[in-house]
């Protein structure tokens, strides 16, 4: 942890043309305003410039630069590699900013930089309608979107990106930027946006393509014994190549949680289990989806229609603030009987009960989309395996990222090729996956980096350096 000097009259500056609260050290809440979600980051900022206005957010992009301080750009603060705080420099903190308005009639909402998924669903909900986004409410809509996206509607609407139509943002040299493709937009910054991370300047809006969907809708959530893994992952990839693209399955690999949901005589048993909310109304879900829930034989099965609002609250109470988190990722082209061995065998070496390995069957929607269209590569993978390391001590630190690496390690030799820079383990990782995680985009992305921030202002991010002159 690095202790700060700043210079005299930094804070006041800030204060002075500033709306909302700039908190520091000596202040009462430091503590709280310095906390991410992943209890490994320990950084301890100068400031934090809580944001409540886009004039707000370019008096701290101008200080950042004035002063030569290390900036960090804040949404949800649900980065897993922490990039939501930074040691000894300016977070700019867009959590006052909330704000989600609906438009109906056109099916587009307008989504504040410090949003979170919950935020979103409540506002759009009202409406009946929906915006693809994660599958945990508390997740930001800023980082979850910048990087792509992925939650149920996945393989129907696509990612988040492809629904991103425009955006506000506040670039390196302090003016509002309007990114998007209609008349007087930027087009290339809306490309940059669409999966280019926080390397292009700070949204302070995003506007989205909304779904109708719900009130209600089908969830299928069962649970197979470890033993059926084979079964459970090999069956469920025959019926999802015929399925629909309403089916966007996450199959998990875990323990059965210790919770009152399921009976005391299966808590912390192995489980292969099958995730899903169906696409369109919950009776023609519930049909759907039905051979998903007779894979093998059962050990729990807690399917039902339930308000998307709740669905997409599920999973909230699994990921609670401040526990110790290491999440990296790989893209698999298919399943096979060694891939499934890899998976199991990881999978009962895991040394915490909370930690899963999750496989996000991709396609449809997501690989109609060309490869450059946006800035987010690998779309044709069929496979996203994220490792979830979860757990609770400082003690157990180095045995939860030896077990999610070796995993990934030997997964390597079954094809895996590029990761989801949203889950990409520690900092340094990512910017070593930058590359691979934009394939044919990647020169692009450099090259407009150079245009919108040569001097690499946001690099405390899933960093794309800026083209050399
Ligand atoms: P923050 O830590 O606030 O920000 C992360 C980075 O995003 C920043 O460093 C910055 O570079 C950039 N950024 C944030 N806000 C802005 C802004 N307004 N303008 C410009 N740049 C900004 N991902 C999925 O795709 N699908 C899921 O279902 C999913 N589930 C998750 C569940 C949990 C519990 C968690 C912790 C993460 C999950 N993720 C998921 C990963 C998630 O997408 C990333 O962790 C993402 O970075 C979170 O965004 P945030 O705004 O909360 O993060």
């Amino acid at each position: 942890m690095t202790q700060v000097t700043l210079e005299e009259g930094v804070v006041e500056r800030l204060r002075a043309d500033f709306g909302a609260r700039a908190v520091t050290p000596d202040d009462n809440d430091y503590e709280t305003a310095r906390a991410v979600w992943n209890g490994t980051v320990d950084a301890r900022p100068a400031i934090v410039a809580r944001c409540k206005s886009t004039a707000d957010v370019q008096s701290v992009v101008r200080l950042a630069r004035q002063t030569g301080l290390p900036l960090a750009v804040r949404g949800g603060g649900h980065n897993v590699a922490g990039f939501g705080t930074i040691d000894g420099g300016i977070v700019l903190d867009l959590s006052p900013m909330r704000s989600v308005e609906v438009d109906p009639a056109k099916r587009l909402a307008v989504v504040g930089g410090g949003a979170t998924l919950g935020d979103l669903d409540r506002a759009t909900q009202e409406h009946g309608l929906v915006a693809p986004m994660g599958v945990v409410s508390k997740t930001g809509v800023a980082g979850l979107t910048l990087s792509g996206g992925l939650g149920w509607l996945r393989r129907k609407h696509g990612l988040s990106i492809d629904n991103l139509l425009a955006a506000e943002v506040v670039t390196a040299d302090g003016e509002i930027r309007r990114a998007g493709e209609g008349k007087g937009e930027d087009a290339d910054l809306l490309w940059a946006l669409r999966g280019g991370g926080g390397n292009f300047g700070v949204v302070t809006s995003f506007t989205f393509q909304l779904h109708p969907l719900g009130p209600d809708v089908w969830l299928t959530f069962v649970l197979y014994s470890l033993d059926d893994a084979h079964e459970v992952l090999l069956g469920q990839d025959r019926l999802m190549r015929a399925a629909t693209e309403e089916i966007a399955p996450i199959a998990v690999l875990g323990r059965v949680p210790a919770v009152e949901d399921f009976p005391a005589e299966l808590h912390h048993a192995p489980f292969a289990g099958v995730l899903a909310v169906y696409v369109g109304p919950p009776a023609e879900g519930e049909s759907a989806t039905a051979a998903l829930r007779q894979l093998a034989e059962p050990l729990a099965d807690l399917s039902g229609a339930m308000p998307w609002v709740d669905a997409q609250q599920l999973l909230d109470a699994d990921y609670p603030d401040g526990g110790r988190y290491y999440w990296k990722s790989a893209n698999l082209p298919a399943l096979s009987e060694q891939v499934v061995d890899v998976l199991v065998d990881h999978a009962n070496r895991a040394p915490a009960d909370h930690s899963t390995i999750d496989l996000w069957f991709n396609g449809g929607a997501i690989a109609e989309v060309a490869e450059t269209a946006t800035a987010f590569g690998n779309r044709d993978a069929l496979y996203l395996v994220g490792v979830e390391a979860n757990w609770e001590n400082a003690a157990d630190d180095e045995a939860n990222v030896a077990w999610a690496r070796a995993l990934l390690a030997d997964l390597e030799p079954h094809g895996s090729r590029g990761i989801y820079l949203n889950f990409a383990g520690t900092p340094e990782e990512a910017a070593a996956a930058v590359r691979a995680g934009h394939t044919e985009s990647y020169e692009r992305l450099t090259a407009l980096k150079a245009r919108y921030d040569p001097e690499n202002l946001f690099r405390h991010n899933q960093n794309i350096p800026p083209a050399g002159p």
